[in-house]
């Protein structure tokens, strides 16, 4: 697998290049990933700011507060296609996580280790995955600390009462 890979938005005037594996995939199920996206998780593969170089146009920037840590997320989003490609998290400055699906080859990083955060809101007809740690909320507590994730023997349909 190339080390340096490609991506960008949907209409091509911002374009991304990546120099190194991703530290840790996240698979977001929060209420804020799926709204953005428009979808059920964000697949977020979770890189150090230094190994990601931006071209072209500049993205436009959206900033909201997270109403579970009150700290900032920043979309960077394209002026002309609103393909959003990148999140920086105000908790956690050194790092960027990027939108999985902008990538030129999506399936490039491996996710077979990925994590499960916001389970509690993962929508009604998601797999959750057998052997990968879940966590309810976010892997780390407010201060910090980092939190007990569930590992399933089988993997589980989330499902709804009603
Ligand atoms: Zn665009
Ligand atoms: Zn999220």
């Amino acid at each position: 697998m190339a080390v340096v890979q490609e991506g960008g938005c949907l209409c091509g005037d911002i374009r991304y290049q990546t120099s190194a594996p991703p530290v840790r995939v996240t698979i977001c199920h929060c209420r804020f990933c799926q709204r953005f996206t428009g979808s059920a998780f964000l697949v977020e593969p979770i890189f150090r700011q230094q190994d990601v170089a931006f071209y072209g146009a500049s993205p436009q920037r959206y900033a909201h507060r997270s109403d579970s840590s009150g700290k900032r997320v920043t979309l960077n989003f394209c002026a002309r296609c609103a393909t959003t490609l990148c999140l920086e998290l105000e908790r956690f400055p050194d790092i960027l996580g990027m939108c999985g699906g902008t990538f030129d080859d999506p399936n490039w990083f491996d996710r077979r280790q990925c994590r499960h955060i916001f389970t509690r809101s993962a929508q009604t007809g998601v797999m959750l995955p057998a052997g990968v740690e879940l966590y309810e909320e976010h892997a780390l507590s407010l201060d910090g600390t980092p939190r007990t994730p569930t590992v399933l023997a089988h993997a589980l349909l989330v499902a709804r009462p009603g």
